[in-house]
């Protein structure tokens, strides 16, 4: 018989637009007092009660949305949270999301965010959404935008009414003695539970005891868990939980079964795509970016070398996606403890172990020094995208003598067919397709740019001469330009 079911949210939106502080509002503001008190767990994603309608939101980890989390989010999203920061507006992130969500064709709501602080301009945040396709009721649109703080809780409770009401519309319902389809979410390997898949129920139910199978991976429900640590019987569609009993680690974004029901393979062939980067997991020769993605080779242009470790398959897979694979080359990366043998790879040749969101002990810390090995640890993307940024711009200022051919600037940004495109004029020299190009604001680089698409009008060119104007797109996918910005073409002389 056919019931209702909890929504599924997945927040997106640019960095530090606030995303993590909605999602711990929304999660703590819930919290009954008897669950206060307790010791929450990191589960992927966490279900409410607002008004006695349940409602799962997705945790993703870190601060920053990236792409492929978006899309893992998406698969088992119902409905989007789009924040925008009111005092920041429309940002390059902020488009991706749009887009995304475009794609996918997954309804969303905008929540505009930090209307705590002074100084606002609602208005321009608006229009720019109007400019980027997002027609808001207030502007005649059919899109619910819903002014909050995440700080101080203002207008939560009515974007969760938005979302509740959204909800009913979408009839959200399931039949929960169908065949089980658990989306993994997240994924790890833990000391004393082993092979911990965290997911949330599709259809049918989970069980304790069933019998699980996920591609080639079987298992026996031994525990499920939700975010209070509290061990459940079974887990309905559109709840959240921790499964312990699988024999190996699944990939995330894969789905579980139940080993002995029938599937119509159609209906659920959707939710078993396994992203392009599960494969690249371990192995470094497999990990072949340019294979990917031929456009990002630039001769022998320096690049960092990485070897990371990450505490969780879903991290591991974010920061490999937001890696600029133009100046990062990761030789290698795994989940789990910061090993000996990674410290043996990492030794040769100039490679920075990252430690994400796993512990090093004194103990490695001291063999690494032996070694000779950098280990640097991090539990948040965005300050290690950040730490890479500067540590290429020191290692190309160190290696090479630049020379500046052209330069341009930024006169306006504006979205096309899904791009986002930077109107420049060249001030001085010439800007060439197959330019070495930073990105200036002020005195500051704070990127460097890799041209994927130089215009004039319709026409695609590769030379914009002293003086001319022209549109250009970025290969670089979190590129944050500004209007102002200039972009500096150069050669180098070592
Ligand atoms: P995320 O990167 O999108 O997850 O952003 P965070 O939630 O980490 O927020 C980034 C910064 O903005 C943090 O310093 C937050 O304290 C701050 N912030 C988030 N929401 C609000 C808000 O509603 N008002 C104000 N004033 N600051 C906020």
């Amino acid at each position: 018989m056919l019931q209702k079911r909890a929504p599924i949210i997945t927040i997106m939106g640019h960095v530090d637009h606030g995303k993590t502080s909605l999602l711990d509002f929304i999660r703590h503001s819930n919290l009954t007092a008897r669950e206060a008190g307790g010791i929450t767990q990191h589960i992927g994603a966490y279900q409410i009660d607002f008004q006695g309608q349940k409602v799962t939101f997705i945790d993703t980890p870190g601060h920053a949305a990236f792409n492929k989390m978006r899309e893992r989010g998406a698969q088992v999203t119902d409905l989007v949270i789009l924040v925008v920061a009111a005092n920041d507006g429309v940002k390059p992130q902020t488009l991706e999301s749009i887009r995304f969500i475009k794609e996918s064709k997954v309804p969303f709501i905008v929540a505009i965010n930090k209307i705590d602080l002074p100084d606002l301009h609602l208005e321009v945040v608006k229009s720019q959404l109007a400019e980027a396709g997002v027609l808001i009721q207030e502007y005649g649109g059919d899109i619910e935008a819903v002014e909050i703080s995440a700080k101080s809780g203002l207008n939560i409770d009515k974007l969760l009414e938005t979302i509740v009401v959204m909800a009913d519309l979408l009839e959200l319902k399931t039949d929960p003695s169908a065949p089980l389809e658990a989306v993994v979410i997240e994924s790890t390997k833990e000391k004393n539970k082993g092979p911990v898949a965290r997911v949330i129920v599709r259809s049918g139910t989970l069980q304790v005891r069933q019998d699980l199978i996920v591609d080639e991976i079987a298992g026996r429900v031994r525990l499920l868990e939700n975010e209070q640590g509290k061990a459940l019987e079974k887990v309905l569609p559109g709840e959240p939980a921790e499964i312990i009993g699988l024999d190996d680690v699944p990939e995330v974004g894969s789905v579980i079964r139940d080993a002995n029901a029938s599937y119509d393979q159609d209906l659920t062939a959707e939710f078993s795509k396994t992203g392009e980067l599960e494969k690249s997991f371990h192995l470094s020769d497999e990990i072949n970016w340019e294979k990917m993605d031929l456009d990002f080779m630039l001769g022998d242009k320096e690049k960092i070398k990485l070897v990371i470790k990450a505490d969780v398959k879903g991290t591991l897979e974010a920061i490999l996606q937001s890696l600029d694979k133009d100046t990062v080359e990761v030789i290698a990366c795994g989940v789990g403890q910061v090993t000996e043998q990674d410290m043996e790879i990492a030794r040769d040749g100039k490679i920075l172990l990252i430690a994400f969101n796993v512990k090093v002990n004194n103990t490695q810390k001291k063999i690494a020094k032996n070694m000779g090995v950098k280990i640097k640890e991090y539990n948040i993307i965005y300050h290690l995208i950040e730490d890479l940024q500067q540590s290429m711009l020191k290692l190309m200022d160190s290696t090479f003598d630049e020379i500046v051919t052209g330069e341009a600037e930024i006169l306006q940004i504006f979205e096309m067919k899904g791009e986002t495109i930077a109107g420049v004029r060249v001030k001085t020299g010439e800007l060439k397709k197959s330019d070495l190009l930073h990105l200036k604001r002020g005195e500051d680089i704070i990127a460097n740019p890799v041209l994927r698409i130089m215009k004039h009008g319709k026409e695609d060119i590769d030379r914009i001469g002293p003086k001319n104007e022209g549109g250009l797109t970025f290969k670089n996918k979190k590129l944050d330009f500004k209007v102002g910005d200039i972009i500096v073409a150069y050669k180098k002389e070592s």
